[in-house]
This record gives structure tokens, sequence and C-alpha cells, in this order.
């Protein structure tokens, strides 16, 4: 077994795949990860104490955009691997420069709860 890292990016090919996260996951499973504070304008501002997320959002932009999308706020990027308690998931860019053999670093895009697994192959006797 091997750990899968703790990068949020992998560029070990052409493909660029990034794990996202969902803030809304955050409100709607009340993290005790996601932090708030006033703001010197007044405004409450959530992120994340284990940075999975750096970026701070204003909650009352995130609420709107969530009621005008249904529910949705949209992926922001992580800039780490995310905790099992995240709504998160794998994005892929430029898929089609796959190399011919696949990918090269599945470990990557294990699954944030689980143990983890290595994918090895083992040459036949022939
Ligand atoms: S740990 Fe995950 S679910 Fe919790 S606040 Fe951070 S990004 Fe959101």
């Amino acid at each position: 077994m091997a750990a899968a890292g703790d990068s949020g990016s992998c560029r070990l090919c052409r493909v660029y795949c990034d794990w996202t996260i969902d803030p809304g996951g955050c409100v709607d499973g009340a993290c005790p990860n996601l932090y708030a504070y006033d703001d010197a304008a007044g405004r409450r501002v959530v992120g994340c104490v284990e940075r999975v997320f750096t970026a701070e959002i204003d909650l009352a932009v995130l609420t709107r955009v969530r009621e005008a999308n249904g529910g949705r706020f949209g992926p922001l990027r992580a800039a780490r691997r995310p905790l099992p308690v995240c709504r998160s998931a794998v994005e892929r860019a430029y898929v089609s420069r796959l190399p011919p053999a696949g990918c090269v670093n599945p470990e990557f895009a294990e699954p944030t709860e689980g143990e983890p697994f290595r994918v090895t192959a083992v040459p036949r006797n022939v």
C-alpha cells in the first residue's frame, strides 16, 4: 500500500488532474473545519481550517449563488487532497492527452475515504 500524497493536483503527464471541492457541502454537512468571522464591513466570511480550499467566501454570496443554481455553488480547486468529510471530485482537463498506456498516477484519484491501494502490473509467464 502506498499513500497517494497530499497534493491537490497531478501534473505527471500532459493531462491536468485537480481535486475540487464543493463549498456548499461544507455548509450542508456542518463541517467542524468550516470557520466563520464577521469582517469590518459586517460580512460573514467562511473558510476552511484545514486549508482544503484557501479562499475565504462571503457567506451571503455563497448562499445567493446556491439559491440561484439549484443548491450548487460550483467547484473550487483544492489546495491539497480533500478529507473524507469533503464533497469532492477529481476534475480532468485535456483528457485527450492521456498517454497510450493510461494514467501514470492512478493513486492520485483514490477515494478519499478508505484504505489506499497500489495498482501494479505483473508480467505473465509465457
Ligand atoms: S474540511 Fe472539507 S468539508 Fe470541511 S470545511 Fe474544509 S473543505 Fe469543507
